[in-house]
């Protein structure tokens, strides 16, 4: 029998409705064999949001401690945009709502709040960097347990991150760096151009060079749709994209990173009985990337 070691933190995004809410986010992750999950605190692609005391944190929790899942991440609607320079309006609108999102992630009892750094909308890369850096600064001037994740992006319009070095401007930028990290998204870097495929430890050491490997604290992974460098950002399910099981396979298990969470956010997949329906892949990815064992 293969055991992986115990410190493999796995699992998927989820999802948090109806009323059970976040304890149906947990026994959703469970379902899937998970020992970590990621969550949206509402629709990602609205700013609506439930009162924290609606969200059923405590017996959430309970049912975590229970089956000793310690950690889990939040991901920030991918509707705000930080780096907008063009419109005043919708930078403060995101700044507002990502400090509510930082206080839910607190009462939550996440540690990491993942975040598109921001596209730039014309305003060219440095004005949009300005901007993120601008917008992180006032967020990280309240005192908070939360670390903002900044993800790197596929480079599809106008999105700044999809270069490491572009992530490291931001960090020079920001007052307290010390409260950034990384979310490491694996279709996302492929589709920005980093030969993943043929040689994850190489893109690594290249994000080790220009970032630090200690600021990653999340990684996603997910396989791509398109060719590298498409900077397209159509995730794939694993093995069945274009960096392949592998690839993958080596980045979960790589020993430097042994205790950051690796979230799939693969698609879901037609029903072989009814093609209608649609299925979660993440129990069987999650068992495919735990034992190495591929169909
Ligand atoms: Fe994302
Ligand atoms: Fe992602
Ligand atoms: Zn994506």
């Amino acid at each position: 029998m293969q055991k992986e070691p115990a410190s493999l933190l796995i699992g998927s995004h989820v999802s948090m409705s109806g009323r059970k809410m976040m304890l149906g986010s947990v026994e959703e992750a469970l379902s899937y064999g998970a020992n970590t999950f990621m969550l949206y605190t509402g629709a990602p692609q609205n700013t609506r949001r439930k009162p924290v005391a609606d969200l059923n944190i405590e017996a959430a929790w309970q049912l975590m401690r229970q089956n000793h899942m310690e950690q889990f991440v939040i991901h920030a609607p991918y509707i705000v945009n930080l780096g907008n320079a063009e419109n005043p309006d919708i930078y403060r609108q995101s700044v507002a709502f990502l400090a509510q999102e930082m206080e839910r992630a607190e009462k939550m009892g996440s540690r990491i709040l993942i975040l598109h750094p921001g596209a730039h909308v014309g305003a060219g890369v440095r004005a949009g960097i300005d901007q993120i850096a601008a917008g992180l600064n006032e967020l990280l001037a309240v005192p908070s347990d939360v670390c903002i994740a900044l993800e790197t992006m596929a480079g599809k319009g106008s999105e700044i991150g999809s270069r490491f070095e572009e992530l490291a401007a931001i960090y020079e930028k920001v007052t307290c760096p010390q409260r950034l990290r990384v979310c490491f998204d694996t279709c996302h870097v492929h589709d920005a151009g980093y030969d993943l495929a043929r040689d994850p430890d190489r893109v690594l050491e290249e994000f080790d060079r220009i970032l630090g490997k200690e600021q990653i604290a999340v990684f996603h992974i997910n396989d791509s749709k398109n060719a590298r460098g498409a900077r397209k950002d159509r995730h794939a399910d694993i093995g069945e994209g274009q960096i392949g099981f592998s690839p993958l396979y080596r980045i979960v298990h790589h020993p430097d990173f042994s205790g950051i969470p690796k979230i799939l956010e693969t698609p879901w997949y037609p029903d072989p009985q009814d093609p209608s329906r649609t299925l979660a892949p993440y129990q069987r990815e999650i068992a495919w990337l735990r034992t190495g064992i591929a169909p």
